[in-house]
C-alpha cells in the first residue's frame, strides 16, 4: 500500500450559525467563530477538523498559525502521532498553550480524520475501539426563569437523562431560585449539573455549594467554581464540600491534565479535545485520568469527542453543545440521549454552500 502524502493545508474562518447563543455568566456568543481545517493528500483523501476560537478576534491569527504550522507537514505521511511529535518539537521554545496549542490540536484532528479515511476506517476503529452510543448531557446556557422552560422540555423530549445549566451571574439566592425551578420542572430522575465558569472566589464557592447541599439539591457536579488555573483554589473548594467538582476544559495539553490530576483539583475530568492536544493529546490525558480513577467527560467538539470517548475506558458523559452542525453535510444528532460516533474518519464533512455563506 502506498501511503498518502500531505500536499496542502488550508484554513478558513467562518462564523457558524447557532440554534441559540452560547451564554455563560460572563459572555454571550451569538455565532461560533470557527477555523475549518482541511489537510489535502496526493491520494485525494482530505482530512477535516475545526477549532473554535470563542471570539472572532482570534480567527486571523489562528488561520496564520494553522497554515504556517501545516506547511511543515507537506510531503509527509499522515501518521498523526509521529506528526504531532514533530510539531511539538517545533514549538517547544514558544510553548504549547493558547492559540498555538489550538492550532496543533486542529491539525492533529485533521490528520486523524485523514489517516482513518486512508485506512477505510473511522477514527474510533483506528484507536482500536468499537463505536457505541455515548450518553450525553444537554449543555444549556444561563437559565432564565420565564424564558427557558421550553428548552428543558425539549431536552427531556430528546431523551437526555442529564442536563447542565450555567450559573454565577447573580447572587446565591438567585442560584437557589433557578435550581429550585429547574429541578421542579425536570423532576428527580434527570441528572443536573451546574457550571460557574470560573466566576467565584473560594469562600463564595464553598458557601454556595454548602447551601445547595443543605437545600438537598442533587447536583452531579459543580463545574469550575473558581478560576481554571487556580489549582489550589479548586482543591480547597473540593475539600470543603461533599458535591463532586468538575474541571478540565481549560487544561492545556496533557501536561496540564497531569499536574491538575496530581494536585487532586477535581472529582471528574472534562477534556476539551482542542485544548488537550487533539485526539493524540486526549489519549494521553485520558490515561492520566484513568490512573487516578477519574471519570472523563468531553467539552464541545461533539464529533471528535464521541470517537475519543469510545476509546476511553473511564468515559462518562459527552457534552452536547453543537457549534459546527450548521456547516456539516451530516450533522450529528443525539438519539435517546446518546451520540454514536460515525465515519468516515471523524464523520466531519463540510456542507460547502453553508460554509460559503459563513465565510468571513
Ligand atoms: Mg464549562
Amino acid at each position: 500500500m502506498t501511503l498518502a502524502k500531505i500536499t496542502k493545508v488550508v484554513a478558513r474562518a467562518v462564523l457558524a450559525p447557532l440554534e441559540r447563543p452560547i451564554t455563560t455568566a460572563t459572555v454571550s456568543i451569538p455565532q461560533a467563530p470557527l477555523v475549518l481545517i482541511d489537510i489535502q493528500t496526493d491520494q485525494g483523501i482530505v482530512g477535516h477538523s475545526y477549532v473554535f476560537t470563542y471570539t472572532p478576534i482570534a480567527l486571523g491569527p489562528m488561520i496564520g498559525l494553522v497554515e504556517d504550522m501545516g506547511a511543515s507537514l507537506i510531503g509527509k505521511s499522515l501518521h498523526p502521532i509521529s506528526r504531532m511529535a514533530e510539531m511539538e518539537q517545533q514549538i517547544r521554545l514558544l510553548g504549547r498553550q493558547g492559540l498555538v496549542a489550538m492550532a496543533l490540536a486542529g491539525l492533529d484532528m485533521s490528520l486523524w480524520d485523514a489517516h482513518a479515511k486512508s485506512l477505510n476506517c473511522t477514527v474510533v476503529e483506528v484507536l482500536g475501539a468499537a463505536a457505541r452510543p455515548i450518553p450525553c448531557y444537554d449543555s444549556l446556557g444561563v437559565f432564565a426563569i420565564g424564558r427557558d422552560e421550553p428548552l428543558l422540555e425539549k431536552s427531556i423530549g430528546m431523551g437526555f437523562k442529564a442536563i447542565k445549566i450555567k450559573v454565577g451571574g447573580g447572587t446565591l439566592a438567585q442560584d437557589v431560585t433557578v435550581l429550585n425551578a429547574v429541578r421542579g420542572q425536570i423532576g428527580p430522575d434527570i441528572r443536573l449539573m451546574i457550571d460557574y465558569n470560573q466566576t467565584l472566589t473560594v469562600p463564595e464557592a464553598v458557601t454556595r455549594i454548602r447551601r445547595f447541599e443543605d437545600e438537598g439539591f442533587q447536583l452531579d457536579w459543580v463545574e469550575e467554581p473558581v478560576e481554571a488555573e487556580d489549582f489550589v483554589g479548586h482543591s480547597a473548594v473540593r475539600k470543603s464540600v461533599k458535591t463532586a467538582i468538575q474541571s478540565g476544559e481549560n487544561w492545556w495539553m496533557p501536561d496540564d491534565a497531569a499536574r491538575a490530576i496530581q494536585a487532586g483539583i477535581s472529582d471528574h475530568a472534562m477534556l476539551d479535545v482542542m485544548k488537550i492536544g487533539g485526539i493524540t493529546g486526549w489519549q494521553r490525558a485520558a490515561s492520566y485520568a484513568r490512573a487516578a480513577s477519574l471519570p472523563v467527560s468531553s467539552h464541545l467538539f461533539i464529533e471528535a469527542s464521541a470517537h475519543a470517548l469510545c476509546a476511553t475506558p473511564n468515559a462518562h458523559l459527552l457534552e452536547y453543545l453543537d457549534v459546527a452542525g450548521a456547516l456539516l453535510e451530516a450533522p450529528h444528532h443525539v438519539e435517546d440521549g446518546s451520540l454514536t460516533p460515525r465515519g468516515p474518519g471523524l464523520g466531519i464533512g463540510w456542507n460547502e454552500s453553508a460554509v460559503q455563506r459563513a465565510l468571513i
